[in-house]
């Protein structure tokens, strides 16, 4: 089985994420992409994060209608800091030996992954597949080669569809009262009116 790894906060999610995790399913031949909210995203620890409850919630409608998506809560169940390598080890002892994994991942967050526990170890633990992300810049790979030795021959670095969406601009209209029509799917516009959130982050 070939197993595809979307983590994120998903605050919410929108159609950037699910439209690059189709495209990379469809490429790769992946069997399933499980979307995995982060518990405690250690890197986001200065902002204040919609409870969790809420955006897996938001998950599950988005992905409701793709029989190859799934959803994966163990990052929440897990107390404290969510960390990609951690989950990546239990997701492999939990799906068995005959699972190759693959981690997606912008553009933008690859940049980041030197910071990331154990980055090496995530880079052998699982094909790393980056795809761009308007605004950021492509991922200069020897540099990451310094803390993932040996990255530049794994690394699948995908060219899908840019599109130039984010969670913070999604959460920025509907503070200011705009339309999200479009941006993220009807089902989850309809939770977040439902109950009320992002009103006054
Ligand atoms: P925020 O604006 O709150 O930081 P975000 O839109 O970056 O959120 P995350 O949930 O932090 O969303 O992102 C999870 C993953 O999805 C990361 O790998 C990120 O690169 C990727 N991603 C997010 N938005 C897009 C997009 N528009 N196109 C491609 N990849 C995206």
């Amino acid at each position: 089985m070939k197993i595809g790894i979307m983590g994120g906060t998903f605050d919410p999610i929108h159609i950037g994420h699910l439209i690059s995790a189709e495209e990379v399913r469809e490429a790769l031949n992946l069997d399933k992409v499980l979307f995995i909210p982060a518990g405690e995203p250690w890197m986001k620890a200065d902002q204040s994060i919609t409870e969790a409850e809420h955006r897996v919630e938001m998950v599950r409608l988005a992905i409701r209608s793709n029989p190859f998506f799934g959803i994966s809560i163990i990052e929440i169940e897990h107390p404290g800091w969510s960390y990609t390598v951690d989950t990546l080890e239990q997701l492999s002892r939990d799906l068995g030996s005959d699972t190759s994994l693959f981690l997606l991942i912008g553009w933008d967050g690859l940049k980041t992954m030197p910071q990331w526990k154990a980055p090496y170890r995530i880079s052998t633990m699982a094909t790393l597949v980056t795809f761009p992300r308007p605004g950021a810049s492509r991922p200069d790979i020897t540099d990451l080669e310094e803390s993932m030795p040996g990255l530049s021959k794994r690394l699948i670095e995908f060219e899908g569809t840019p599109v130039g969406i984010s969670s913070t601009d999604v959460r920025e209209r509907l503070v200011a009262g705009k339309s999200v029509r479009y941006l993220i799917p009807d089902n989850v516009e309809n939770y977040i009116a439902e109950y009320s959130l992002y009103k006054s982050k």
